[in-house]
């Protein structure tokens, strides 16, 4: 496409996170010139380690694939959830949905790397250490200010703006875009292990989802990586959590060891990093664009961890958004509303689904029970393998009420307050 003189670049990206470095290489592939401003130096450390098989098509289209491939990371194929002395295992490529059903768990230092590397070997210009500070929403030429680590603040115009700075929320902030994300202020403590995992029953190409014993909406993910290390963390409401001691590391090590099967599995376990914490992450938007503009991944909505959906969102997000840009440029008439905002909700409202009856006891009901037909089974496990686009599956176009049906089949008895339907 012919560069536009009037802007300094045809697309300006905030933030080179999953989001900013796919939207980067399907743009500058279809032959647009693209600068992505990045506040951190990479690698830098970032939580969100497991993948989704959807993933696997977007990074293919966007020329990703292969350095992903290369990378020596850990291959996943399902998650398993364990709860008490019960196991239930999903196998991510016996599914509804046409698609992978294998990906990756990565260390997303190294993940987050190779695609941005990528991305820049395909033809997208990436600045790190420089932090968009303003924004100016325009049709035609949008403009935002970056302020780089001398001081010195560039303006930077563009033709069209990408909001990629995820937990930043840059454009979310400086045009009061925020609203109430609708979900429990949750806090999680996680930590990077040596796992020194011997048990043979112990699957490393799955996820493993635990259950607190007592603490119901208290949950713990297990993320095998290559090369012996994991990724360990606990989630649930602050109160619970800050009660199990005074320290980051107590309290995480008291929740280990309150759950047998994680208990058991890390014994030998040596943390690599310090614990970490995080709380109040959920958030949303009015909206997902305006002019000249739009939000991808997390700097639009982030739901919960539960189900891995963030870098799967952020992915979808960037690929759905980038031959809208590419239309838009081309000076046809694009309705960001009907062609991005919708379609891409209308995903996220399936995670939401699962998500709300995750937290309300419907979905662990759906999960610990042992004998469903195989087809239902399929159907649930297609949406975990991040197919929630995907409205041919029952549980995606009717989610809520198919989910508390199937609970309710499965035995689970609504809360008094009454349960979302
Ligand atoms: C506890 C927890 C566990 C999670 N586990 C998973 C999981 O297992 N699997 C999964 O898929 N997801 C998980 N997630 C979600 C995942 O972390 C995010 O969804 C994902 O990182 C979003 O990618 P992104 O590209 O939108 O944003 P990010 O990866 O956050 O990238 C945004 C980039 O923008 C940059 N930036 C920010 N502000 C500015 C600025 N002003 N100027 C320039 N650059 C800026 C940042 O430095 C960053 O590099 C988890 C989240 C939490 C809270």
């Amino acid at each position: 496409m012919t560069h536009d003189t009037d802007a300094d670049v045809d697309v300006a990206i905030i933030g080179a996170g999953p989001a900013g470095a796919t939207a980067a290489a399907l743009l500058v592939r279809s032959g647009l010139s693209v600068h992505v401003l990045e506040r951190s130096h990479f690698p830098r450390f970032s939580i969100g380690e497991s993948l989704l098989p959807q993933c696997m098509h977007i990074l293919d289209e966007a020329g990703l694939l292969s350095t992903v491939e290369a990378g020596g990371f850990q291959p996943k194929n399902g998650a398993v959830f364990t709860r008490r002395d019960h196991e239930a295992v999903i196998d991510f490529r016996d599914k509804f949905s046409d698609g992978w059903g294998t990906t990756y768990q990565v260390e997303r230092a190294g993940f987050d790397q190779r695609l941005v590397e990528a991305a820049t070997a395909q033809g997208a210009r990436v600045d790190f250490g420089v932090t968009v500070t303003a924004f100016r929403p325009d049709t035609q030429r949008p403009c935002l200010t970056y302020l780089d680590e001398d001081g010195q603040e560039t303006p930077l115009t563009a033709r069209f703006v990408l909001d990629a700075s995820g937990y930043g929320r840059v454009l979310a902030r400086l045009l009061a875009l925020g609203r109430d994300p609708r979900l429990e202020p949750r806090m999680a403590l996680f930590s990077h292990v040596e796992d020194h995992i011997h048990d043979p029953t112990f699957d490393r190409d799955k996820i493993l989802i635990g259950v607190h014993p007592e603490h119901a909406s208290l949950w713990y993910w297990l993320i095998p990586f290559s090369h012996g290390r994991a990724s360990v963390g606990v989630v649930g409401d602050a109160e619970t959590l800050t009660a199990q001691g005074n320290a980051a590391e107590q309290r995480w090590q008291r929740l280990v060891d309150a759950e047998p099967r994680f208990r058991a599995l890390l014994r030998d376990a040596r943390p690599i990093r310090p614990v970490a914490s995080l709380q109040g992450y959920s958030a949303d938007v009015t909206r997902l664009h305006g002019p000249g503009y739009a939000l991808l991944g997390n700097a639009g909505e982030f739901l919960d961890p539960v189900f891995s959906s963030g870098v799967t969102i952020a992915l979808r997000s960037a690929h759905q958004a980038a031959p809208l840009v590419e239309r838009q440029l081309r000076g046809d008439g694009v309705d960001w509303q009907h062609e991005f905002e919708r379609p891409l909700r209308q995903g996220i409202e399936t995670f939401r689904a699962f998500v709300d009856a995750w937290y309300d006891g419907r979905l662990p009901a759906i999960i610990f029970h042992d004998a469903h037909p195989a087809s239902l089974k399929r159907m649930i496990s297609s949406v975990l393998a991040g197919y929630a686009w995907d409205t041919a599956n029952p549980f995606v176009s009717a989610a809520r009420r198919r989910l508390t049906t199937l609970a309710e089949l499965c035995g689970h008895v609504p809360a008094a307050s009454g349960d979302s339907t």
